[in-house]
């Protein structure tokens, strides 16, 4: 395994540099800090050939990840299939379509990404215990990995969450605190215990790091393509944090020479109209990002004060891409629109991205000239709620001919 290529945390804001330390505001501006690489040592160290000789994990991109040697916490995350979607396409008008399967993650969504990182990392500095906040997939894959690395962990979540959430945290045996309240006052919660307790949040002290496993969604997505970066990306957005760093992970393949053309990605952002505070930013060409109480089928993605807002709304506004604020009808119809046209099935999160993609296809921001990827992030079966009342037997008839005969008027031999 390889060298760590990293030259500290640089504030986004002010640009002022800290060591890397489980740290994440800038004490001068108190801007979120991120990880800063020596791009030309990475240049150095990798190549298409070794990359392709890794892993079939994420870890086969470790030149260009923050953490130390061999990765302490594996559960075999990523390299998740970028499936050719040809049948969506045709139905929403579009030329070439692939989806980014992530649902075929350890715990069955992106998060597995980004905790992986946070999780290593936080051995590295020594932790014993792994904490979060969490709409539900960042619980279960904390759960999981903290399992697997003999960590103690404390995760923390909503208690009016999905019962396909509750269930898939609890069954890994830490302790699973549900707070009687939102996200957002989960979040603030976790800030103060982060204050009190040494314990990695991999959400808050370790988000530097945590947010940076993220990129390897663009890396593979550009692997796939045979080294090359698609012409437009389609990202569901919660704090904000992925589409800006599967955006930052295009724009890295090319400084350290894996893309050989600059990327010019326009990067599409999905919300849940009942938590839009990013797409109702930019669909009133507004800079305020005014937080929400959220109210959406779509709990995975209910943000109501997006940490990484203003960040994934600049990526938009500058790469030319666009933004949907999609109703719960819409996200029931994109997840049954995805399961009939492609057999992929998604939660809802997934649901607000296709009918993002359906809804900015319409608008003619995405065009049927254009190579477009989407990102589905989370299973279908951690929110079968959403579907469960549209999607059942098509008959229930006795075990005999005359009554399938009956319900099923068939002409000739399907
Ligand atoms: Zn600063």
């Amino acid at each position: 395994m390889s060298m760590v290529h990293v030259e500290g945390l640089r504030c986004r804001e002010c640009g002022r540099e800290y060591d890397a330390a489980p740290i994440y505001t800038c004490e001068w501006c108190f801007g979120p800090l991120e990880v800063a690489y020596d791009y030309d040592a990475i240049a150095k160290a990798t190549s298409r050939d070794k990359i392709a000789a890794g892993p079939l994990s994420l870890w086969r991109y470790s030149d260009l990840l923050p953490v130390h040697g061999d990765p302490a916490v594996d559960l075999g995350t990523g390299f998740t299939p970028l499936v050719r979607a040809d049948r969506l396409a045709a139905e929403l008008g579009l030329g070439e379509v692939w989806v980014k399967n992530d649902t075929r993650n350890p715990t069955n969504s992106f998060k597995d990404r980004v905790v992986s990182i946070a999780l290593s990392k936080a051995l590295e500095f020594g932790f014993k215990v792994a904490a979060c906040a969490s709409t539900g997939n960042l619980a279960n894959s904390v759960a999981a990995h903290a399992a697997h690395a003999g960590l103690r962990s404390y995760v923390f979540v909503p208690s009016n969450l999905e019962a396909g959430k509750i269930v898939t945290t609890a069954v890994y045996g830490g302790n699973l605190v549900a707070i009687k309240g939102n996200y957002d006052d989960v979040n603030r919660l976790c800030a103060e215990l982060a204050g009190v307790y040494e314990w990695a949040f991999v959400n808050v002290n370790m988000r530097p790091y945590y947010a940076e496993g993220s990129k390897t969604l663009a890396f593979e997505t550009a692997e796939q393509l045979g080294w090359q970066a698609p012409d437009h990306v389609v990202v569901p957005q919660a704090s904000g944090s992925l589409l800006t760093k599967v955006h930052k992970g295009f724009e890295e393949l090319h400084k350290v020479g894996l893309l050989d053309e600059e990327p010019a990605v326009r990067v599409s952002g999905a919300q849940a109209l009942g938590c839009s505070p990013i797409a109702q930013a930019f669909l009133e060409n507004s800079d305020t990002i005014k937080p929400v109480k959220p109210d959406t089928i779509a709990k995975s993605l209910a943000i109501g004060n997006p940490a990484d807002g203003y960040f994934a709304l600049d990526v938009v506004r500058t790469t030319g891409g666009g933004m949907s604020a999609v109703s719960d009808g819409e996200i029931v119809d994109g997840m049954e629109l995805l399961a009939r046209t492609e057999g992929i099935f998604a939660e809802t999160a997934g649901g607000v991205t296709i009918a993002t993609l359906k809804n900015l296809a319409k608008e003619g921001v995405i065009r049927p000239d254009e190579r477009v990827v989407v990102y589905i992030t989370g299973h279908g079966l951690k929110t079968l709620e959403a579907v469960a009342g549209t999607s059942g037997p098509t008959a229930t008839i006795a075990p005999t001919l005359d009554a399938f005969h009956e319900a099923f008027d068939i002409e000739e031999q399907e």
